[in-house]
């Protein structure tokens, strides 16, 4: 809708922005942002992790409340953290490819960008003994060169409806929790963080302490958390 007064106007580089900074631009391929709006699910995702301190308390939570989620991986902390990586496909849950090193794509040529999306696959299938199906770019940042490596691999590319910047110190757990409550919607994509795409012991407890909050507080509005497979192209 914002895309429609961009191109009237012919401002070239209000799209090319819109494209690359939009986490669910179809520009450069499809993105999925948001499940449908008919029913009262939700997906749960997790980004830069595997983290030693949040991503075992985060899986916990997952395992008790019987909760699918999908965890978008940095390569790096894969190799760091590769029995945390195990864990999380031993239960079942999603993983997705996020580069090697959350590297900001856009400004990123052909090769590096195959390089950080191909290093990572095999990392991520070699730790794991499986390989990831879906992609997230960090930041949401994409260009055409993404879309050319994304469709070589084989992936659906996801976006988000919602984060709540959960990786900034000065929000606590409960404002965590507060925050996703008040941004529920049907079909939401919610974007948390179990990990820090910079520092592979950043500190993302506040996220897995919010976690049973946001669960309780979404079934008793009535929604479901449903495997965010289903979203797949
Ligand atoms: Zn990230």
């Amino acid at each position: 809708m914002v895309l429609v007064p961009l191109l009237a106007t012919g401002a070239g580089l209000g799209v090319w922005a819109y494209a690359t900074y939009e986490p669910n631009s179809p520009l450069f391929g499809r993105s999925i942002g948001r499940g449908p709006r008919g029913r009262r699910a939700a997906y749960l995702t997790f980004d830069d992790g595997p983290n030693a301190a949040a991503t075992e308390a985060i899986l916990d939570t997952l395992a008790a409340d019987r909760v699918p989620a999908a965890f978008f991986m940095v390569g790096e902390h894969v190799r760091r953290f590769p029995s945390i990586a195990r864990r999380v496909v031993a239960a079942g849950h999603e993983v997705g490819n996020h580069t090697l090193r959350h590297r900001k794509l856009h400004f990123l040529g052909p090769r590096r960008i195959r390089e950080e999306l191909e290093r990572t696959h095999e990392i991520i299938g070699n730790v794991t003994g499986r390989a990831p199906r879906a992609f997230r770019a960090p930041h949401g940042y994409r260009n055409p060169f993404v879309t050319a490596a994304t469709r070589r691999l084989g992936y659906s590319v996801f976006g988000w409806t919602f984060g709540v910047w959960d990786s900034d110190p000065r929000v606590s757990a409960e404002e965590i929790r507060r925050r996703v409550g008040r941004r529920l919607c049907p079909g939401a994509i919610i974007l948390l963080h179990d990990g820090d795409g910079y520092d592979p012991d950043g500190d993302r407890r506040r996220t897995a302490a919010a976690l049973p909050g946001i669960i309780a507080d979404a079934r008793a509005a009535g929604y479901a958390f449903r495997p965010l497979g289903e979203l797949a192209r």
